[in-house]
């Protein structure tokens, strides 16, 4: 081609693939004889050669050059992603090879070439130039080309490489290598690369424990950051305790690590230690004694780390001792690893790091593996400061470093105080006290499991003498890596503790006043120092017995609407409960200020798009005058009649509501996507008719990446579901005007509004618009209009800046709601049916998950609609 030329398929207006200058193109169905499949446009001026079909054909019989590109031609493939690749043989100084010319969507270019009988291959970019970098194996049979940026941009391969796909995969989508990526490369020839699985943003991994930053929340964020403190910023990841700040560079694409090869020797029964030696002269960042580093491995193709207290620390090498956890993933992964394995750290963290020049007494009191801290402190401070270890242990043969401590305390370094558990029983909180009082204004530093640091911490803070630390090390990667089994989030012998009493079914007959008195213990057991508990309780219930309510404060109210959330059985979201935000208008009496509150919280919720879950409570009216109430099932719904020609317009769903609000004058335009307005009703105006605002009305119009008919055909979806028809029961009281909002999850759109055959039943046409087969219902017609209005969905969300959920990573949310709620005692509850996405159900990690079906109050509820 001269020129450029798009190449279409019959009947589609939009180009397949456009040809530019330099490549061949052409019709083999010419020669062939068959029907042409596609169409070429000139899109500049162009040369075309033309030739005779018959001798192009007597041509390829004999062979020769014209052959080859003949050959060529009907090769050529259209690979998704990749664009299309051309192959044929051609011979390089002499030497026989196959050519394979990707020519990519986005006009990259690559060459490969692949030297059958040497064996050889050659991968190249054709479009880049500027200065490369090459790096070579340690025996030099691979060589990776990669810009300064760490693009790879070409590799050479000699002989047989089982990581070869890998590495193509990074040269045909122009994949990069991480600083450590190309040391690990030149050290050791292997690509630490992560497999498809583990790329997979699963999303649900809790990087933040403070903020319930999950993996996907950050992944998000990133989108919009250039550094950490952004990421800080938007999430608050890193903001709190900043134990995941060494992580969050990750999500930005510059994870520092540095590259070690691990060497493991004998420590103590059930104890190892294990040696990290960088690969390079490049020395390892300095850490200061208390510290820990995460050491992570590429374990069956993706990335799994602990953190480690590091006990010794130098330019060229780390050191940890780290004990075999019984079902531990890592510690016995690192006590299996051959010497050398190469795995990566992060720089050293952690603030519980004693200062060097300060005079007082260190007191260490540890038990178990929590020695380490106190090793690290030994080697660093003991010639600065009057260092005690109180070391707690089972038996000496299983204490790890005792040998050590036992070594400094001989050496007059230390002073060592051994407790050994098999023979003293525990350790008591009240000697360890006692002992800590004998040195007078001292440094404290606990570390042990939870119930020891609890029980000495508590004890020691009695004496103001005292400055406590404390080292835990327990923390939200426990388990990660391991296989997920179904059900295998569930802690054994569960046995759910309710504080403030049993909670109360959803739709038992119980007397308010026991309602709001169970709420409001509830509301005490939660937030603390809220409340009087009694004087509250009492209060509630005068005004009961007074008008039939009770008035709750903002903060109660803002309380139940979340617990409502998190008890929402058939709620696959609710990871997100404690983000709702209330919105109190139960002062209000007009309808127009309703239906202004209503857009405003609209346009709350639509904040550009980065949808913020709400509600909006209105009053509950009194025992003798009915609260307010609306019409609409949603904030946001689009009318549905049938003409008089019995064609139906609009969503099915809304005829019997629509047809309500024509009798109040409303007069539709005709299309199928129209809003309805708000129909707002009080006992004192009866039914009062809003329009939206323009500004609440964001809407996202479907596209398709690939199908580009879709954008023609004129679908859309709006942006926030709010619903307006639920009900609100909390504390004995019927809250019955509470339009709430999260954001959507595809599936509601794409597998029930648009698909259902009694909503706007579009698979057959959509299967039709395809090019599908519609005569059997073996084709799976149905299944892959479903597959592309899916993709359709999350697309167009994507595009519009809109936020909406997707069925995978919601599932991998709701597992990490069920571990939550399980940390805080309560256990997880759900209706499967409703959980369970519409879509690909089994591909989703809850279908093997099986809830109890069991609902409490506080609760959000169905009512009959008021028209
Ligand atoms: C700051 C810090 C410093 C540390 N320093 C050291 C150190 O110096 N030496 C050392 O040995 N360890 C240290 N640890 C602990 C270490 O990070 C690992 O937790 C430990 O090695 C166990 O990892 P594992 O993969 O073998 O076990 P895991 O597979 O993570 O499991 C550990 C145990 O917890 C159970 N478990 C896993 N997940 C859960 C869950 N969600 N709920 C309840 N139980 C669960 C498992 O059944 C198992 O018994 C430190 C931790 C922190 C946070």
């Amino acid at each position: 081609v001269a020129g450029e030329v798009a190449l279409s398929q019959p009947g589609s207006l939009q180009p397949s693939e456009t040809i530019r200058a330099g490549l061949l193109f052409g019709d083999s169905e010419v020669i062939a004889g068959t029907p042409r499949r596609e169409q070429a446009v000139a899109l500049t001026s162009v040369e075309v050669l033309s030739f005779d079909a018959r001798l192009l054909a007597n041509c390829q019989q004999q062979g020769g050059r014209i052959s080859t590109i003949l050959t060529a031609l009907a090769s050529a493939h259209k690979l998704p992603q990749l664009g299309t690749v051309y192959r044929y043989l051609a011979q390089v100084d002499h030497q026989p090879c196959l050519v394979s010319d990707y020519a990519k969507p986005s006009g990259q270019r690559i060459r490969v070439r692949y030297f059958a009988h040497l064996p050889q291959l050659e991968a190249a970019r054709q479009d880049v130039s500027g200065a490369t970098v090459t790096l070579a194996s340690p025996d030099r049979s691979r060589l990776i080309v990669l810009t300064p940026a760490g693009i790879v941009t070409g590799l050479t391969v000699h002989g047989e490489w089982n990581q070869l796909p890998d590495a193509m995969s990074l040269v045909l989508r122009g994949g990069s290598l991480a600083d450590w990526q190309r040391k690990a490369f030149q050290s050791s020839g292997e690509l630490l690369l992560e497999n498809a699985t583990s790329r997979t943003p699963a999303g649900a991994e809790i990087i933040c424990a403070c903020t319930n930053s999950t993996t996907s929340m950050l992944r998000a964020a990133a989108r919009n950051a250039t550094c950490v403190d952004d990421l800080t910023r938007t999430t608050g990841a890193g903001g709190i305790c900043g134990g995941c700040r060494a992580r969050l560079p990750l999500f930005l694409g510059h994870l520092e690590v540095s590259l070690c090869r691990l060497r493991r020797t004998p420590l103590a029964e059930g104890a190892i230690r294990i040696g990290l030696e960088a690969v390079d002269e490049t020395p390892l960042p300095a850490a200061q004694a208390g510290q820990f580093i995460r050491v992570e491995a590429l374990i069956d193709g993706a990335w799994v780390g602990r953190p480690y207290t590091l006990i010794g620390a130098s330019a060229r090498a780390y050191e940890l001792g780290v004990k075999l956890e019984e079902n531990g993933f890592f510690s016995n992964w690192l006590n299996t690893a051959t010497d050398g394995t190469l795995v990566r750290v992060l720089p050293p963290q952690g603030d519980v790091c004693p200062a060097a020049d300060d005079p007082r007494p260190l007191l260490y009191v540890v038990a178990g593996i929590g020695v380490t801290p106190a090793v690290a402190g030994v080697r660093q401070l003991a010639t600065h400061r009057p260092i005690h270890v109180l070391y707690s242990f089972r038996s000496p043969a299983v204490a790890a470093c005792l040998d050590e401590l036992q070594t400094a305390a001989a050496t007059g370094h230390i002073q060592l105080l051994q407790h050994c558990t098999a023979e003293l029983g525990r350790l008591d909180a009240e000697a360890v006290a006692k002992f800590a009082a004998t040195l007078g204004a001292a440094e404290v530093v606990v570390c042990g499991p939870g119930d020891f640091n609890r029980m000495v911490l508590s004890k020691l803070a009695e004496n103001p003498a005292l400055t406590l630390k404390a080292d835990s090390f327990d923390h939200p990667q426990r388990g990660e890596g391991q296989l997920l089994q179904p059900g295998g989030w569930r802690r054994k012998n569960f046995t759910p503790d309710y504080p403030a009493g049993p909670p109360i079914p959803r739709g038992a007959k119980v007397p308010p006043a026991e309602q709001a008195e169970q709420f409001l213990r509830e509301f005490a057991a939660e937030c603390p120092g809220r409340c009087q508990l009694p004087e509250r309780i009492q209060q509630a219930q005068d005004e009961l017995a007074d008008s039939g309510v009770w008035n709750m404060t903002a903060e109660e109210l803002g309380f139940a609407a979340r617990i409502a959330w998190r008890n929402a059985e058939r709620c696959v979201g609710r990871l997100y409960w404690n983000g709702l935000h209330l919105r109190d208008c139960r002062h209000m009496t007009e309808p127009a200020q309703m239906a202004e509150a209503m857009f405003e919280h609209l346009r709350f919720a639509w904040n550009g798009g980065d949808l913020r879950p709400a509600i909006t409570v209105f009053s509950p009216g009194t025992r003798d005058v009915p609260g307010p109430r609306i019409w609409n099932p949603q904030l946001l719904r689009y009318a549905g009649y049938r003409l008089r020609s019995g064609k139906q317009i609009g969503d099915p769903a809304q005829n019997a509501v629509t047809e309500k609000i024509m009798q109040l004058g409303w007069q539709p335009a005709g299309t199928d996507f129209e809003l309805l307005p708000l129909v707002i009703q009080t006992a004192e105006h009866g039914p009062r008719m809003f329009e939206l605002p323009a500004d609440c009305r964001p809407e996202v119009r479907l596209s398709h990446p690939q199908h580009n008919w879709l954008l023609e055909r004129g679908l859309k979806w709006y942006a926030i579901p709010a619903v307006s028809d639920m009900a609100l029961d909390a504390g004995g009281i019927m809250y019955r005007m509470i339009p709430f909002n999260g954001w959507y999850l595809n599936t509601e759109i794409a597998a029930r509004n648009l698909t259902d055959s009694n909503r706007y039943n579009l698979l057959p046409e959509l299967a039709e618009r395809m090019g599908l087969d519609l005569s059997s219902e073996r084709t799976l017609w149905r299944d892959r209009a479903m597959l592309m209005l899916h993709e359709a969905v999350l697309h167009s969300f994507d595009r519009a800046g809109v936020k909406i959920a997707d069925h995978h990573s919601v599932c991998h949310e709701f597992l990490e709601f069920c571990r939550n709620e399980q940390a805080a005692g309560r256990e997880p509850t759900g209706k499967w049916m409703w959980l369970v996405p519409p879509f690909s159900s089994s591909a989703t990690i809850l279908y093997q998950e099986p809830f109890r079906d069991r609902a409490f109050k506080p609760a959000y509820c169905l009512q009959k609609p008021v028209w």
